[in-house]
């Protein structure tokens, strides 16, 4: 049996404001799934209490992953459980490249498992990198590059998803930032999602852009609007947010302006 995120009835506020009101979502090992709405609908939200963001009051609600409590899980505890967040606005660490931030990381979870851990033997390592950038289609000189300086968009993403692919999360939620999201870095985060998906990767790819749709084939998409998932279906709903944008749930569901 895989893994399960499960979210039931989830309600945050932030800065005593509601923004999420109901969110019930589930996600399992293997499948792959989008989380659209229009900017402002509360995706990031959902992002960022799956990461543990203090900032985001869970007021009602449960999120379970793998049968425990996510909420009740320190962070990096939720990261070895196999769950893989990626980072927002991914910083750059001068004089860390990118092979050794991701060691550094594999490593870190070695050592939480079992503390006489010695880490992954370097050549291993080496080995492990080679494999995941061949199957991500990477130039193997990315690798050496210091993590994030200088990085175009597209790039910050590869990183992204070198790392996803390096730790080997069961389930991996992904939020695409609304701004400076070019076609090149959409592509990437597409492109990584369709090498790595299988029957042990289970993902939420959360956009506002319909047109990631063109290179990612969902099994199920979610439309979200004012905290609540008003909308969730298969291929074809993809397909009528291509053709139709948002308007027609907007009217579907007498949402306002
Ligand atoms: P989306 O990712 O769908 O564009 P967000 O979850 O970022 O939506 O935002 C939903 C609402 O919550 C917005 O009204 C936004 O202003 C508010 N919000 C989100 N995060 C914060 C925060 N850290 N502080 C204040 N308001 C926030
Ligand atoms: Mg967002």
């Amino acid at each position: 049996m895989g893994a399960t995120l499960e979210i039931r009835n989830l309600h945050v506020t932030v800065e005593d404001q509601p923004i999420l009101r109901g969110v019930n979502l589930t996600i399992n090992q293997g499948e792959v799934h989008a989380l659209m709405g229009p900017n402002g609908s509360g995706k990031s939200t959902l992002a960022n209490v799956l990461l543990g963001n203090p900032a985001y009051e869970v007021t009602d609600g449960e999120i379970y992953f793998d049968g425990k409590d996510l909420l009740e899980m320190e962070v990096d505890e939720r990261s070895r459980a196999g769950l893989f967040l990626a980072f927002q606005y991914p910083v750059s660490i001068p004089g860390v490249t990118l092979a050794n931030f991701l060691r550094q990381a594999i490593n870190a979870r070695m050592k939480a498992n079992d503390p006489e851990s010695k880490g992954i033997p370097i050549p291993e390592f080496r080995r492990l990198m080679i494999e995941k950038m061949n199957m991500l289609k990477m130039d193997p000189s990315f690798a050496g590059r210091y993590l994030n300086e200088g990085f175009s968009g597209g790039e910050k993403k590869r990183a992204e998803i070198l790392q996803m692919a390096v730790l080997n999360p069961r389930i991996a939620i992904l939020d695409e930032t609304d701004s400076g999201l070019d076609i090149d870095a959409l592509r990437v985060v597409a492109d990584g999602v369709n090498s790595l998906k299988g029957p042990d990767l289970g993902v939420l790819v959360i956009t506002h852009y319909q047109r990631i749709l063109n290179y990612i084939q969902p099994d199920t998409v979610h439309v979200m609007f004012e905290g609540q998932i008003v909308e969730s279906g298969g291929p074809d709903l993809a397909l009528a947010l291509e053709e139709k944008g948002y308007d027609w749930i907007r009217e579907k569901h007498a949402i306002a302006e």
